[in-house]
């Protein structure tokens, strides 16, 4: 299967990795949106929050215990902005689930 994010996992594509536990990698993105700009992925390939179900939300309950951790970590006491794209609306560009961290200034209002 060719999946960036997977690639990265492996070692394959080099990452600057934040965090690493068994079920969860992190990264800094590659092309920042803000001045902290981190992904979070589960270890596990899934394609999207659309392959999430009963049976593998762990894998996921996993990344989001991770979030608040790499955001302290990040020194974003002041607040910060999680977001997952789901497919072509969503604009989402890696087939890999990912959550976005987005900090270390003032967001605007608007998500869109
Ligand atoms: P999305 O558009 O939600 O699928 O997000 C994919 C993100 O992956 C984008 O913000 C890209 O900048 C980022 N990205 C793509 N390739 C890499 C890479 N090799 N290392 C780090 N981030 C990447």
């Amino acid at each position: 299967m060719d999946c960036l994010f997977c690639s990265i996992l492996e070692g394959k594509i080099p990452s600057a990795k934040v965090y690493e536990d068994p079920f969860v990698y992190a990264f800094r993105d590659i092309n920042p949106q803000a001045p902290v700009h981190v992904l979070v992925i589960p270890k596990t390939h899934l394609a999207s929050l659309d392959e999430v179900t009963a049976e593998n939300a762990e894998a996921v309950s996993h990344v989001l215990a991770a979030i608040p951790r790499i955001a302290a970590a990040e020194g974003l006491e002041k607040g910060y902005r999680v977001i997952t794209n789901v497919g072509e609306h969503g604009c989402q560009s890696v087939r890999h689930l990912h959550f976005h961290i987005l900090g270390g200034k003032q967001l605007s209002e608007t998500m869109d």
